[in-house]
């Protein structure tokens, strides 16, 4: 039996405990006292927006959003050529590191139709780790084929597209109808490069939207009012020259996740990703490190859910203790090597 004390984050904050832990099962959790501090508890990293699949594209990418990520751009291409082989074994090592970062579930908006889908969850199964994936695909081609989207949700978690603009609306509405007589949830990116028309976007009563950064405040409002949860993916985001308003966005009361998006460019890394929102944020104005915590814990636990993450059992992350604030701690300072150990509970969260 091992014992543990310290600060141990909870859904309204961090609270002093000791736990007491067999083979990695948290058995006991006592709240208060006056024990020690030698560890810090949070729950394990939830990765809210991936590609993993990028990480088959080696180059350093250069030119504009739309010539690495758009269509017909550098990703698509290499994703294109890549062979299967080499698609699968750069996935499992991708999800392995991943593993190593702390990150114990996350969402993967997978391109490439039904095979695309497919090699995934070959890669998936493959991993010796515990690794929890939710995977939102999307057709081939951007048109509605019926049998297609059958067979894409025989596989799948739901529907991730690339942008509501890159779509023929005719077409979208038709994937949309069959999504939701499906029970499926549909994701898109949404106003990352441009502002798109919100309220379109909403119509298609969407699960969640990835980045939003040229969304404006009424844009904002309307998620908020409409509970549309929304991913930020700050890392990626800069490398397209372009910074979330983060105080804004919580300022018009939208609940957000964190994501490290694509793989060529931003690795899933949370502690980094973490870091990077913070700063980014205090550029934009005030801003409360547990904030920017709750973005990779539990604030994807309870608005991104999806079947898959309904399960039983939660994991939790013991890191090295650092003196100070805890939340400051472990967003600024904190890095993968400290990562004591990955301990879980039975029923449920803590
Ligand atoms: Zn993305």
């Amino acid at each position: 039996m091992e014992t543990f004390n310290g600060p141990f984050l909870k859904e309204d904050g961090f609270v002093q405990t000791e736990i007491e832990v067999e083979g990695g099962e948290i058995e006991n959790f006592e709240e208060g006292g006056e024990g020690g501090r030698d560890v810090i508890i949070i729950p394990a990293f939830y990765d809210s927006h991936t590609h993993i699949a990028d990480s088959v594209v080696k180059k350093p990418p250069t030119g504009t959003i739309e010539e690495i990520v758009g269509p017909g751009g550098l990703k698509e291409r290499e994703l294109r050529s890549a062979n299967y082989e080499t698609l699968v074994s750069s996935m499992k090592n991708c999800m392995e590191e991943m593993f190593s970062y702390g990150v114990r579930y996350f969402l993967d908006f997978r391109e490439e139709g039904l095979d695309g889908i497919k090699t995934l969850r070959e890669a998936h199964s493959l991993l010796e780790d515990e690794l929890s994936i939710g995977i939102m695909g999307r057709p081939k081609e951007r048109r509605f084929d019926k049998s297609e989207i059958e067979e894409i949700f025989s596989v799948s978690d739901g529907m991730g597209l690339s942008a509501y603009r890159d779509w023929d609306e005719a077409e979208l509405l038709k994937l949309v109808e069959k999504t939701n007589t499906e029970d499926k949830p549909l994701a898109m990116h949404c106003s990352e490069d441009v502002r798109e028309p919100l309220e379109k976007v909403l119509d298609l009563e969407v699960h969640h939207l990835v980045h939003m950064i040229e969304a404006d405040r009424s844009d904002l409002e309307m998620c908020a009012e409409q509970e549309v949860p929304i991913v930020i993916c700050p890392r990626s985001n800069m490398f397209f020259g372009k910074i979330p308003d983060i105080p804004k966005m919580l300022d018009s009361g939208v609940t957000l996740s964190l994501g490290t998006d694509n793989a060529m460019i931003t690795n899933s890394n949370m502690f980094r990703e973490m870091e990077t929102a913070y700063r980014v944020a205090r550029m934009k104005g005030e801003i409360s490190p547990i904030d920017i915590l709750m973005m990779s814990t539990y604030n994807p636990r309870k608005t991104l859910k999806l079947d898959l993450f309904h399960e039983s059992i939660e994991r939790y992350l013991v890191l090295k203790y650092r003196e100070g604030d805890p939340a400051f701690n472990v967003v600024v300072n904190s890095n993968p090597r400290d990562i004591i150990e990955t301990v879980w509970c039975k029923d449920g969260r803590i």
